[in-house]
């Protein structure tokens, strides 16, 4: 890498050397996280070598990935950090242009995209759609925007995103840019050092909720009216899920209206257990959570992100963050709901999610209900499943913001 862009160390030694003799995992076996693995791909690679000290279910690894990326860690006392991760920019924008058919307004696709174009990198690694299904996830090495482009739109599965990286060692790829979610960022950023690569940009999502395959189809099932027919949907600041259908139309649904005895264990183990929300190990962050609806919110990490934010910054209708309303009792309810695996009636749903729409959290108050929400969920889900876990899976910032709440005894 250049001067002006300081390589960030990995958590591995550049001279390890164990992946040279490795083999990837046979596939469709056990992983080394049984239950709790989320199909990040790196035991589909040679880099399964580290799977001990990379994997995010095995090794809880977030400090000392953040330190190696950032530089450091991010401040607890800083309530922006502490929910948000470390940061040297937060913003909302949308795309001036959007992209149709993107998740959002597509500004991760358009910085692929730029990434190419610029020459900042040699390829892009994202994930397309299976031709037979459109929500199987085919990760990919794309060289160009076409390619990058046909990435575009949420696989709301679990992704092996790094099966690819077996691919780098031929490839002639020397700078590569890689989207991913959060437990694939902890993976990658464990062997970073040891990839043959010159420069690595991370790009990442935030992340949470998602399901097998099979779990998908239960939850559409339950929650939208024409299953067989969703194209795309979104958990959207509304506090409504969006389904956009194959006829166009769409379809919302209120969050409190959902079947939680169904849904409650539709979502994979893994993400049960994970607590990366937020994407911590990303050089830039492009999610929605922390923005009013319709934009989408942007954390810059370090100077990397800044660079990839450069890519497509003049294109952007930019706004501050913004922050409205008070969460904390609307989580503690909801803890207590969940446990009780309360169901209320459409017509009482509507209503709530009326009123919470209106006088709810906004801005970055949503994304720390979102975040709030989660973690209690998890940490409820992981003591009583692993209890023995419990103590060295949470990172200090979820132990933080956990014990905020008052959780229901095991
Ligand atoms: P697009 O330009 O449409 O590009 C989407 C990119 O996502 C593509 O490059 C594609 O390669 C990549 N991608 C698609 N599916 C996957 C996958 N399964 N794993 C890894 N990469 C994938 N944001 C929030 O703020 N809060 C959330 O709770 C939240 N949950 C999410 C859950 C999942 C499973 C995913 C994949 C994303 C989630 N996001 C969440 C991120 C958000 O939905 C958008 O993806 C993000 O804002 C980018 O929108 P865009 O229009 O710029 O993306
Ligand atoms: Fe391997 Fe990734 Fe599964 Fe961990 S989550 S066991 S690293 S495939
Ligand atoms: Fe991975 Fe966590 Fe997303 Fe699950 S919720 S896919 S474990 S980042």
């Amino acid at each position: 890498m250049t001067a002006a862009e300081p390589s960030s160390p990995s958590l591995l030694p550049a001279d390890a050397r164990a992946h040279l003799r490795a083999r990837p995992l046979p596939p469709g076996g056990v992983r080394p996280a049984k239950d709790l693995c989320s199909d990040c791909g790196l035991c589909d690679t040679r880099w399964v070598a580290y799977v001990r000290q990379a994997c995010a279910f095995l090794d809880q690894h977030m400090d000392a990935m953040e330190r190696a990326s950032h530089g450091r860690t991010r401040d607890l006392d800083d309530e922006n950090e502490l929910y948000f991760g470390v940061q040297r920019r937060m913003l909302t924008a949308r795309l001036r242009a959007p992209i149709d058919g993107a998740q959002w307004t597509g500004i991760v696709s358009r910085i692929g995209v730029r990434a190419l174009e610029t020459g900042l990198v040699d390829a892009v690694l994202c994930v397309r759609a299976s031709p037979e299904d459109r929500f199987t996830p085919v990760p990919i090495l794309a060289r160009t925007p076409e390619e990058v482009l046909a990435a575009r739109v949420n696989k709301p599965t679990l992704s092996p995103n790094l099966k690819v990286l077996e691919e780098l060692p031929d490839s002639g790829i020397r700078r590569l840019l890689a989207i991913g979610v959060g437990c694939q960022v902890q993976a990658l950023r464990a062997v970073e050092a040891t990839l043959p690569l010159e420069a690595l940009y991370v790009l990442g999502l935030p992340c949470v909720d998602n399901v097998s395959r099979e779990g998908l189809r239960t939850f559409l099932n339950s929650a939208s009216r024409s299953p067989q027919t969703v194209v795309h949907y979104e958990f959207m600041q509304d506090f409504r899920i969006h389904f956009r259908h194959a006829d166009g139309t769409e379809e919302t649904v209120p969050f409190f209206g959902l079947d939680t005895p169904t849904l409650k264990d539709v979502f994979a183990p893994s993400c049960l257990s994970c607590f990366d929300y937020t994407n911590a190990g990303a050089d830039l962050v492009v999610g929605y959570m922390g923005a009013t609806f319709g934009r989408q919110w942007l954390v810059v990490r370090n100077p990397r992100g800044q660079r990839l934010l450069d890519l497509v910054e003049s294109e952007l209708d930019i706004a501050p963050v913004t922050s409205r309303g008070d969460r904390r009792q609307a989580v503690q309810q909801g803890i207590d709901a969940y446990d009780k695996a309360v169901r209320l009636p459409m017509w009482l749903a509507e209503v709530v999610g009326w009123f919470v729409e209106r006088f709810g959290p906004r801005g970055l108050e949503y994304g720390k209900f979102s975040i709030d929400s989660h973690f209690t969920r998890n940490a409820l889900w992981l003591r009583r499943n692993h209890g023995a876990m419990v103590e060295r899976h949470l990172p200090a910032f979820a132990q933080r913001i956990i014990a905020r709440y008052r959780l229901p005894s095991s």
